[in-house]
């Protein structure tokens, strides 16, 4: 007998198992359907000892002290900015689209005239989404918005999603919004780094040696159904999936990964290139940059864009679209009913474009508003 059952051994999960059992003294169980903890943040080294993150890259980024305070518990952390450049017209240019970019997509007096035009009407440091620019109507900002919306936005999104910027979430390409500053970096948040010793270790750290957490690996929880007893259930997993697809399948997508290394110190010249182009990838990243791992070689990870299938593929991301978001909502009151006996938390279970941050203060909340008060 535990007294919670998690399922789910990402941040969610083991975030939640480590609160639990430190705060309050209670037994978990962790089911991991995967060989590893660490959900999708998980990395390892591979055969030439590069550090690799296994499921993409994943780069910490977060406005919220309270998120650093309590991971800054499990990890030291390296300092890192990240910097993106995007290949269009076969030059390698900032993104998010900044004035820089401006400089280096036009001829001079063009660029300096554009850019005098967007100080005029957004002032210096403003952050204006694709989306909106696309409704300037003033014709050379109505030009430029296009240009920016075909070069940067429309390649990029449609192999990603499969679908077109407008038909998605206005929040997915305001992630990476045109940005009127000289600011390379891709993200301005307050605190931005890297787990010196990776994400793995600090997954160790955080639940490892917690004698009241134990972890269960290769183990689906759809398999152990009523042969463990507990308390209460903690489900990190696809919403859906829990509810045996009751309203229908929620929309994922999914990527292919390539771990590809080279006989060279570095790759290429920033952390990542973005392909907003025809090629069937989106990105490729160098992941000594974003690790600061001194090696010999390097390695890098290409993604490409998959139509998710149940059991064939991993849901790696939330479609963000109106309809599915009111289909999720029919789930959540099915879990509202339940409320009791099983909490849903994590981008699969929120059926959320949640970064880690974001994912690591959910679990947190959900800690003090609901399992902190019983
Ligand atoms: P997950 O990490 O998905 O963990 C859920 C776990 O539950 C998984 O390990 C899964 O195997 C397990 N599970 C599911 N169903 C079952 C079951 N039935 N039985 C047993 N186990 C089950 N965030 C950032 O902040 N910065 C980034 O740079 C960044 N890059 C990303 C790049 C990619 C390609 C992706 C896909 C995500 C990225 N993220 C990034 C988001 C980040 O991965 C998530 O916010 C975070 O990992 C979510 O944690 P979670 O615990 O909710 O879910
Ligand atoms: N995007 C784009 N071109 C780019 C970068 C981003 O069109 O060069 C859009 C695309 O729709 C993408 C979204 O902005 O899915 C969010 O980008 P982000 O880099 O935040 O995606 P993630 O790292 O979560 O995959």
């Amino acid at each position: 007998m535990v007294d919670y059952l998690i399922v789910g051994a990402g941040f969610s999960g083991c975030v939640l198992a480590e609160r639990i059992a430190t705060v309050l003294g209670k037994k978990c169980l962790i089911v991991e359907k995967r060989s590893h903890i660490g959900g999708n943040a998980y990395d390892y080294y591979n055969e030439h000892g590069i550090l690799v993150h296994k499921y993409g890259p994943h780069i910490f980024h977060t406005n919220s002290p309270k998120v650093v305070e309590y991971l800054s518990q499990f990890t030291e952390w390296n300092q890192y900015e990240h910097k993106v450049l995007a290949n269009v017209d076969g030059k390698n240019i900032p993104v998010p689209f900044n004035l820089n970019s401006l400089a280096q997509a036009f001829p001079a007096e063009k660029a300096e005239h554009l850019e005098k035009l967007l100080l005029e009407h957004f002032g210096y440091g403003t952050k204006i989404p694709i989306l909106q620019l696309r409704q300037s109507t003033s014709g050379e900002l109505a030009d430029l918005a296009e240009f920016i919306y075909q070069k940067i936005f429309l390649h990029y999104t449609k192999k990603q999603w499969n679908l077109e910027p407008d038909e998605l979430d206005d929040a997915v390409t305001a992630r990476v919004p045109v940005f009127i500053s000289h600011d390379n970096r891709y993200f301005q948040d307050d605190f931005q780094g890297m787990p010196s010793f990776g994400y793995t270790e600090l997954f160790n750290k955080m639940i490892g040696n917690n004698p009241l957490i134990d972890v269960k690996l290769n183990t689906d929880y759809n398999d152990i159904q009523g042969s463990i007893q507990f308390k209460k259930l903690i489900f990190t997993g696809p919403i859906d999936e829990y509810f045996d697809y009751k309203f229908g399948a929620l929309p994922y997508r999914s990527l292919r990964f390539e771990h590809e290394t080279y006989n060279t110190d570095y790759y290429q010249e920033t952390g990542t290139i973005n392909y907003p182009n025809t090629y069937d990838y989106t990105r490729r990243t160098e992941l000594k940059y974003l690790t600061s791992q001194i090696h010999e070689k390097t390695t890098c990870t290409i993604e490409f864009p998959q139509p998710f299938i149940i059991g064939e593929n991993e849901p790696y991301y939330p479609i963000p679209q109106t309809h599915n978001n009111t289909l999720y909502s029919k789930y959540v009151r099915e879990a509202e009913m339940i409320a009791d006996s099983v909490i849903f938390c994590g981008r699969l279970a929120d059926y959320k474009y949640y970064n880690m941050d974001q994912v690591v203060a959910r679990a947190l909340h959900i800690f003090e508003k609901r399992i902190n008060l019983e």
